[in-house]
């Protein structure tokens, strides 16, 4: 995926919005039909049907029939991808678009240009011999920093060229998210190649640190400043305290939105600076095991049966998911196929990477490790990403509890691991 920020003219962005609405309109209506459908029934129609069921709709409403096809089509299209996605890509059944939450729309370019196989002969159809043309987006660079792309409906709209190439796609996407524009181009990015040193890095995941190299670096994800979180908390109380359907309620609530949106830039760059780095470096990359679904469980409990320390707890999964964990070892790994590997995750932050003695007494603090075996002092992030570049499964023998870990309770020294959380220990 490539993406850039768009910036459609005052002019061009009502045709956009309309877009928006059409798009979501189409893939409500297309959750709606499977949801009807239950076991037993006959299947609910494939896209070929429901594209049919267009036309007669287009048909039929005028509002529809304004729109663009291509555009109404392609939310059917991406709405039999997200089906067919459904128990891998991790979101689940497709559900309802919200307007002003999920505005977007999918475009399929214009331009006829000749197929090819794999082995670079022209693509035929076997039935007539004849060249098979794909479709391509139209796109024109207008300088260093700026290019434009054809939008139905709005011509040429001009985005933000980010990087030196124009993307070749046959789709774009165009998005908007806290007031922002953006297209992403559907291209697979070629991997990065491994830098063929023998490397290997590991890399420990904390709430403190967000990423501990095993070479003693520590890299944290930015987030907002102390004046941003200030200003953040002023519009959401002001918007709170506005008077409801008021224009200064809209106003406030777009503003923390803006904050928040610029900490969500902050941290997707980060990501992908960090991954593109870990990628371009070191031949394998060692993640700690994480189970970041267990690990962030409400602490709430049923009624008969309350949890305890339940907003503690809300407060360290906020944490945890703000620190984006899964992403960057999904982003590298896009990046690094196949040069991603994971290990298990228990002992590492209380195994000395000196000697191998485990001890929970060797964490003294958040932040420091001193081995009561051999003395070796460490900050403990450090140690623990040493403990995942080399990769070993530890397994604590009865020399290990000796020396007074107690691995099946719950120690109040180390920060939050995922053996109190729901990792099976062996
Ligand atoms: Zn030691």
């Amino acid at each position: 995926m490539s993406r850039f920020r768009m910036y459609p003219t005052p002019q061009q962005e009502p045709q956009m919005l309309r877009h928006c609405a059409h798009a979501r309109y189409v893939w409500n209506l297309a959750v709606e039909q499977h949801a009807h459908w239950k076991l037993g029934r006959k299947s609910a129609p494939g896209v070929a049907e429901q594209c049919r069921q267009l036309t007669e709709a287009r048909r039929e409403s005028e509002w529809l029939r304004a729109g663009n096809v291509d555009v109404q089509q392609q939310a059917l299209q991406d709405f039999a991808k997200a089906k067919a996605a459904r128990f891998t890509a991790g979101f689940g059944e497709p559900t309802w678009r919200k307007k002003h939450k999920h505005e977007g729309f999918r475009v399929i370019g214009t331009d006829r240009v000749p197929e090819f196989n794999e082995d670079g002969t022209a693509k035929t159809n076997p039935n007539t011999g004849k060249q098979v043309m794909g479709r391509s987006v139209v796109l024109q660079k207008l300088n260093r920093r700026w290019a434009q792309v054809k939008v139905p409906g709005c011509g040429w709209v001009r985005f933000r060229l980010s990087r030196p190439e124009l993307p070749k796609a046959k789709t774009f996407r165009v998005t908007l998210r806290n007031g922002q524009w953006h297209i992403a181009f559907a291209v697979i990015p070629e991997p990065i190649d491994a830098p063929g040193s023998g490397e290997i890095i590991g890399i420990d995941r904390g709430v403190t640190i967000t990423a501990a190299l095993s070479d003693g670096r520590k890299l944290n994800c930015p987030q907002l400043t102390a004046k941003e979180r200030v200003q953040m908390r002023k519009h959401q109380r002001r918007a709170a305290r506005a008077p409801r359907g008021s224009h200064r309620k809209t106003a406030e609530y777009a503003k923390a939105a803006k904050l928040r949106a610029r900490e969500a830039n902050r941290r997707k760059d980060w990501r992908e600076k960090t991954s593109t780095m870990l990628a371009r470096t070191y031949d394998t990359i060692r993640f700690e095991k994480l189970n970041i679904k267990s690990m962030t469980a409400s602490a709430k409990g049923t009624v008969d049966k309350p949890g305890t320390k339940v907003r503690q707890k809300a407060g360290l999964n906020r944490v945890i998911l703000a620190q984006g964990w899964g992403l960057l070892r999904q982003r590298t790994e896009g990046k690094a196929p196949d040069r991603v590997e994971d290990v298990p995750a228990p002992y590492t932050s209380l195994r000395c990477s000196a000697c191998g003695w485990i001890d929970k007494d060797s964490r003294k603090s958040q932040a420091e490790f001193v081995c009561s075996s051999c003395g070796f002092t460490c900050n403990a992030d450090e140690n623990a990403a040493i403990n995942v570049a080399a990769g070993q499964v530890i397994r604590p023998g009865p020399l290990a509890r000796a020396g007074g870990t107690t691995p099946h309770q719950r120690s109040s020294v180390r920060e939050p691991q995922p053996a109190w959380v729901g990792i099976p220990l062996f």
